[in-house]
């Protein structure tokens, strides 16, 4: 295990563009559940997975309706507004400000991310601190609206500034489009990296689990691409298809809440 830690600080000190993409498993030691570990939301409870699939169609047949059950309902993950950053959160700040990561690209929607303070964060299923306009892409914060106002006034849906057309929460729902800036932009980051630290995702969830496919493929791609090696770590508690697939050069095997700060630590003894 030490050695891996150190395998990897070394890799990130000699990285050029170095990018983290993560999952639920590095939200789980603040408080929320992930989906499909042990004690995963889906795993303990599968017919909560059947209703998400029929969010988006909801939104889309019946966007009034679809308000309703999200500010009459409890989401599953519990309290996210409230949940703050872990130490694995903060150990990427410092990766961040050591000027060796240079983005993070999260499947989470909890924002943890952005209030750990990284500073390029691409929120590749949104975030529950926003809303947005599936017409015009236009993104608002969620305070911009007075969603429990427009309830009790019987005017839901709320309605984009832009265009008029009824607006929906930022998160990205099973069956709906990723963003296409979020999309492009994150495709952008998976090319040209030549370091990928992935963080406590079971990679199972497409398109996000292309992610990192793209990037080991590249390898074998080396007249179109910018860079010829990809170094692709895993920080997981278990392994995933990512590890059996050989996609992954090698898997640190722990939680992410104490293995990622080790890592910062033996970055900065290496680069003292
Ligand atoms: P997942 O639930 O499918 O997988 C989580 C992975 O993290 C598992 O491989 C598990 O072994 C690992 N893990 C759990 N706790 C860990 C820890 N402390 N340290 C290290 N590893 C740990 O999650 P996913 O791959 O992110 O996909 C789930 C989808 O659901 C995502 O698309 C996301 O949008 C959404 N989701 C988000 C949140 C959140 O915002 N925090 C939480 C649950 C689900
Ligand atoms: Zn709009």
């Amino acid at each position: 295990m030490d050695s891996l830690i150190e395998r990897a600080a070394q890799d990130l000190l000699k990285s050029n563009h170095a990018i983290a993409l993560t999952g639920a498993g590095m939200s789980t030691e603040s408080g929320i559940p992930d989906f499909r570990g042990p004690d995963g939301v889906w795993t303990k409870n599968p017919e909560a997975e059947r209703r998400a699939y029929e969010t988006y169609h909801n939104f889309l047949r019946n966007p009034k309706g679809y308000w309703e059950d999200v500010l009459g309902g409890r989401s599953v993950l519990g309290d996210l507004m409230n949940a703050q950053p872990n130490q694995g959160h903060k150990a990427l700040v410092e990766l961040d400000e050591l000027g060796i990561l240079k983005a993070v690209l999260t499947q989470n929607i909890d924002a943890l991310h952005v209030k750990a303070g990284n500073r390029r964060v691409l929120e590749y299923h949104g975030s529950v601190l926003k809303l947005r306009c599936p017409s015009c892409g236009t993104r608002y914060e969620r305070g911009e609206y007075d969603l429990q106002g427009l309830k009790q006034r019987d005017e839901l849906p709320p309605r984009c500034r832009k265009c008029n057309s009824p607006i929906k929460g930022d998160v990205v729902h099973f069956n709906e489009p990723i963003p296409q800036d979020i999309a492009q932009e994150s495709m952008e980051e998976a090319w040209k990296c030549d370091l990928m630290l992935i963080c406590g995702t079971s990679a199972v969830v497409y398109p996000f689990a292309q992610l990192p496919r793209i990037a080991r493929q590249r390898r074998f791609d080396e007249v179109r691409s910018p860079v010829t090696t990809t170094t692709i770590i895993e920080v997981n508690a278990e392994p995933t298809p990512l590890t059996a697939e050989g996609i992954s050069d090698y898997l640190i095997q722990g939680r992410t809440a104490e293995i990622l700060p080790r890592i910062v630590e033996a970055v900065k003894k290496l680069s003292r």
